[in-house]
């Protein structure tokens, strides 16, 4: 069962991580994700992950509120867009777990969908300051669950186009400005090559709307099949570690 701790008092949250829940954390940016979507796709698509992820699950599990803000630098020249730098992001996440360990919770579920190389980098690095609980970090960017995400989210780069704009449209379709996504061309600038050429922003790499590939071609079907996909991933990074 879904328990979301704004909503909780102190009490239920002690009982809940005695009982042995599961504690998520979902993680974003405040970020541009072109100009049919809002800057809060990541935390959307983040929340949405726990959320499914704790209906499917046997067992109580409390999601903390999302961390809004992330080291977001090739958004950084659009507007809107809210950039930490890595200490300062691998801070507040490294105290957001501290905080969740000392409520007594033993194993948290970090699900993270802001995909920038370097914020990744600090998600996992936050994740190994914790060595007094069991911090699970789902990179769903691996196999084998990469490639079941499809080409554009492999080898595109996955920002704002058919990928994203496929799970936002399962997941929370009124925030989607339809008519300028329905005319939006698709970007084929791929921002994984980019960024492996040096590219430090997304002008540089190619998208000067702030999205890459298809949005026009996402489908709410598509999300829903990319949410069943994420959840087992994290289903599947949960699952006890073989002996
Ligand atoms: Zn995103």
């Amino acid at each position: 069962m879904l328990h979301e701790a704004r909503t909780l008092s102190w009490p239920r949250v002690k009982a809940l991580a005695e009982a042995g829940a599961l504690a998520l954390l979902p993680i974003g940016s405040t970020e541009a994700h072109g100009p049919h979507l809002p800057l809060s796709v990541d935390v959307v698509i983040a929340e949405e992950v726990c959320r499914r992820l704790a209906l499917r699950r046997a067992g109580d599990a409390v999601m903390f509120p999302a961390i809004t803000y992330a080291l977001t630098d090739f958004a950084a020249p659009f507007a809107g867009t809210v950039s930490l730098n890595a200490e300062v992001a691998r801070a507040l996440i490294s105290g957001v777990l501290r905080g969740m360990v000392s409520s007594g919770f033993g194993t948290i579920a970090v699900i993270n969908h802001h995909l920038e190389p370097a914020h990744f980098r600090v998600v996992h690095e936050a994740a190994r300051t914790i060595t007094d609980a069991r911090v699970v970090v789902t990179d769903h960017r691996r196999a084998p669950t990469g490639p079941r995400l499809g080409e554009e989210f492999m080898h595109g780069g996955a920002h704002a186009g058919f990928y994203e704009t496929s799970l936002m449209l399962a997941a929370a379709p009124a925030l989607v400005d339809e008519a300028c996504r329905r005319a939006l061309p698709e970007v084929t600038a791929s921002l994984v090559t980019a960024i492996k050429a040096g590219a430090k922003d997304f002008l540089e790499a190619g998208g000067p709307d702030a999205y890459f590939g298809a949005p026009a071609t996402a489908s709410a079907e598509e999300g829903e099949r990319l949410f069943g996909i994420l959840v087992d991933a994290a289903e599947a990074a949960l699952a006890p570690t073989p002996l």
